[in-house]
């Protein structure tokens, strides 16, 4: 018997998650997913994690190493660094014509709206405090906060990816300009254990069906909790909003990276797509782009053709700072938040909104819930109170595992497009 192919496996563990939280919400088998299903999520999510900095380290180092000479990486550093920027601004402006034409927070009666402050008021001010930390450290902080004053401190965390990547970038460039016959051993030490992270990673992922159906299981029934029908009263009233955050991010995905990508690229936008579905039902799954990520550089480089020497640069990089999901979200919801308090915003706001919402998706870790936190920042600067969360955060976990799908694409974007530009595409099987 043919064996079913990795994808297709993936796709049916979320199916069956999905159906076992609609069961288990009917016949409240709350608990029991809970205690016997949802650890097995858990497992999965943490063995990503795990290797996440790893991978990050090691593929960045062997990744900027691999490009030998310091032309040749400033060239694809800055192709790279323009990409992720222009397709972030270009998010930002999507979700800001799609939350000024249908207007959500005008949807929201004023009862409602007082309501879900006071409901959720405490889980808004604990990401008020986190943010706040942020803010009160001077404007250039967000800079001094990448280079770390000790790399095992930043190891030693998911939430410090940026002062990871700033540590191999170094550290691979130093690789380049030392003496050949010193750095050959170095670079063969790290190529070889970024083959062994690789296999790894084709470990963990025999288990992905499994990990993904015991997620989304749970997520449904913590989701809807002891009362599903508060849920889906929750569900109509910020239904608008949803829709709008939703609408963006599908514009993103079907309309501009389709466009981009013809634009760009040679590949037709289906096959791409097809490709990178395992990444994007991984996405969808930990709401997390650090863990997506090694499926994401195997998608990349087994399906789409991509050579190791691009992904292992763009993509690492790509996780941290490139997110067009977030930057969707940030827009359409700091603008929500203002209309919802009846705040008018000017051109000059939604300027602001363009500049901070883009700092702040590039300074949001990427684990689940990250942009809730950086959104204070954009708030702040269109004078819009913080305490706004408390409206939205109630529906962030599903609109997150969205935004998060949009993520990885758009890296998945740049790393075509830079490919394409740098002849970096090796002969694959097709994918089928
Ligand atoms: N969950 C997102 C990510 O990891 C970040 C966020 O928007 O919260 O890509």
């Amino acid at each position: 018997m043919k064996k079913i192919p990795l994808h297709i496996r993936i796709f049916i563990g979320m199916l069956l998650g999905i159906i076992l939280g609609i069961l288990s919400i009917v016949f409240h088998l709350g608990p029991f997913v809970t205690d016997w299903i949802k650890p097995f999520g858990t497992i999965f999510i943490n063995l990503l994690k795990l290797i996440a900095i790893p991978l990050i380290l090691v593929s960045l180092i062997s990744g900027v190493s691999n490009l030998k000479d310091m032309s040749k990486l400033s060239r694809i550093g800055g192709k790279t660094l323009s990409l992720y920027l222009i397709t972030t601004v270009i998010a930002i402006v999507v979700g800001l014509i799609a939350v000024n034409s249908i207007k959500p927070g005008n949807f929201l009666s004023k009862e409602k709206q007082m309501e879900l402050s006071a409901k959720y008021a405490n889980d808004a001010n604990l990401r008020v405090t986190d943010a706040q930390k942020l803010k009160e450290s001077g404007p250039l902080q967000v800079i001094v906060d990448i280079v770390p004053d000790n790399i095992f401190g930043s190891m030693s965390n998911n939430r410090n990816m940026l002062q990871v990547i700033f540590f191999s970038i170094l550290f691979g460039i130093a690789l380049i300009m030392a003496p050949e016959q010193k750095g050959i051993p170095v670079k063969n030490f790290f190529d070889g254990v970024n083959e062994v992270i690789l296999k790894i990673v084709d470990i963990v992922m025999h288990y992905a069906p499994v990990g993904v159906f015991a997620l989304l299981g749970a997520l449904i029934v913590d989701f809807a909790g002891d009362d599903p029908k508060q849920a889906l009263e929750l569900f109509s009233a910020l239904g608008i909003y949803a829709i709008t955050v939703l609408l963006s991010l599908a514009l993103m995905v079907l309309v501009i990276y389709p466009l981009i990508m013809r634009m760009f690229t040679h590949i037709k936008y289906k096959q791409f797509t097809k490709a990178i579905l395992p990444a994007q039902i991984m996405a969808f799954s930990t709401s997390s782009s650090a863990a997506t990520l090694p499926v994401t550089m195997e998608c990349a480089e087994k399906n789409l053709g991509i050579k190791e020497e691009i992904t292992s640069f763009v993509l690492p990089l790509g996780a941290t700072v490139n997110m067009d999901g977030t930057s969707i979200h940030q827009a359409v919801t700091a603008v929500f938040i203002a209309q919802a308090f009846g705040h008018d915003l000017t051109i000059v706001d939604q300027l602001m909104i363009i500049l901070t919402a883009t700092l702040s998706s590039i300074g949001a870790a990427a684990v689940p819930s990250a942009g809730l936190i950086t959104l204070v920042i954009v708030l702040g600067a269109i004078g819009v109170s913080p305490e706004g969360l408390a409206l939205i955060i109630a529906i962030d976990r599903p609109l997150d595992m969205c935004r998060t799908i949009v993520n990885i694409t758009g890296d998945a974007v740049v790393a075509s497009i830079v490919a394409t530009t740098e002849n970096g595409f090796q002969k694959i099987e097709p994918v089928n």
